[in-house]
């Protein structure tokens, strides 16, 4: 590292954050925490490898996710808060776990990392699980409204993949399609009332992201029909006309909708299947979560076309650290200096001290090379980090 990397490290480290998205479990999950809690709730269990308690389970477990970037930033989160320098192996499990345990002891302990450890003054908190709720923590967390249920409100038994739908979470849900839009309209209005600032749509995991315009009359054709008859095409045309109508709503009440883009089911996922979407709404701030990794490049050309178009690299750093750098390069580049912004995306308070040791450490590399090629100067790069860190969100959001 050189003397403007450090020095980008040192502004970096401590300075205060919005963070634009979080998962952060209630505060009954970190009763009984300890480093297999930890690893079950964090991406590093994604990937795929079982973990059972026994000492080979966790060599395995260990050798196989040793050099994935989930597990890399989880890692060094847990060596800087739990005090410890070597890396995790089987033989210092149990050691480490019972450090987690018993810091968790202190029932506030998981909070405090957010607050002061990570420097975080507002966390936007997606509890999809409890639409819009703030975990008993307001002073921290300030909630998005997920809509995803919105989309399966065509049948009682359909189901988003969490497993939510509108009639398993609220009361009275009409049958009658304009009565259901006038129902969501008054439930976005409620949720602003009681502190939500923002939209979040992850229904990438479901469908692709190809919204249409689709007049009310097919929307209500779709609806209509007998569930067994039902197409496909007839539960798209319906979710789009719903979406299509939260959009206008998220203009109105001017409450910027957060995209999953990217990930998720991978079919029509990328954020390009936004454009029509994007263009017919002008007056809807889109916030293109993930920056659509893998297909970053479609968040690179929406946003030199659109002023609507917010990039947001929360989980890149931990998804990808190289591609996180490849991408702040060119959002800097590309864009204006006030659209982007990064949060955490994790459900855990050690993932997401993770997630943000991966964050600065993108920030400085990326930063400190752009001022070493004489692109911008020590105090643009810094500048630069107000505005990602916590300008932007607070404009955006605040
Ligand atoms: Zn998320």
């Amino acid at each position: 590292m050189n003397n403007i990397q450090r020095e980008l490290v040192d502004y970096i480290k401590g300075h205060p954050i919005i963070n634009t998205h979080s998962h952060h479990l209630q505060d009954h999950i970190y009763k009984a925490f300890n480093l297999d809690s930890v690893l079950r709730q964090s991406y590093v269990n994604w990937n795929q490898v079982p973990l059972e308690s026994t000492y080979e389970s966790r060599v395995n477990f260990l050798e196989k996710n040793r050099y994935n970037s989930y597990f890399v930033w989880l890692e060094k989160s847990l060596q800087e808060l739990y005090h410890f320098k070597e890396p995790l192996t089987a033989d210092n499990w149990n050691e480490l776990s019972g450090r987690i345990e018993e810091a968790h002891r202190d029932e506030d302990y998981h909070v405090s990392i957010l607050t002061e450890k990570c420097q975080y003054k507002k966390i936007i908190l997606d509890t999809y699980w409890e639409p819009g709720s703030n975990n008993g923590h307001p002073h921290i967390f300030t909630p998005t409204f997920r809509i995803d249920p919105f989309f399966f409100g065509y049948s009682p038994d359909a189901r988003d993949h969490d497993g939510n739908s509108p009639f398993k979470l609220y009361d009275n849900v009409p049958e009658d399609l304009d009565e259901y839009i006038d129902f969501i309209e008054k439930l976005i209005i409620l949720k602003k009332e009681e502190g939500c600032i923002a939209l979040k749509c992850a229904i990438a995991y479901d469908r692709g992201l190809d919204f249409e315009q689709v007049s009310r009359d097919r929307a209500y054709q779709a609806v209509r029909k007998d569930p067994a008859r039902r197409s496909k095409e007839d539960i798209k045309a319906y979710q789009d006309y719903v979406f299509i109508n939260i959009c206008k709503m998220a203009a109105q009440q001017k409450l910027p909708i957060q995209c999953h883009t990217g990930m998720g089911q991978l079919i029509g996922t990328n954020a390009m299947a936004l454009k029509n979407l994007i263009e017919g709404n002008p007056d809807t701030k889109f916030v293109l979560f993930h920056c659509s990794y893998p297909w970053m490049d479609d968040v690179n050309g929406l946003l030199r076309a659109y002023d609507n178009v917010y990039p947001d690299l929360s989980w890149l750093p931990i998804l990808s650290t190289s591609a996180a750098m490849r991408m702040l390069h060119e959002l800097i580049e590309g864009g204006t200096s006030d659209k982007v912004s990064w949060g955490c995306d994790t459900w855990t308070s050690e993932e997401s001290y993770g997630a943000l040791l991966a964050f600065r450490f993108v920030l400085a590399m990326v930063l400190g090379e752009k001022v070493m090629n004489s692109y911008i100067t020590i105090d643009d790069a810094k500048a630069i980090v107000d505005n990602i860190m916590y300008k932007n969100p607070l404009k955006l959001y605040y």
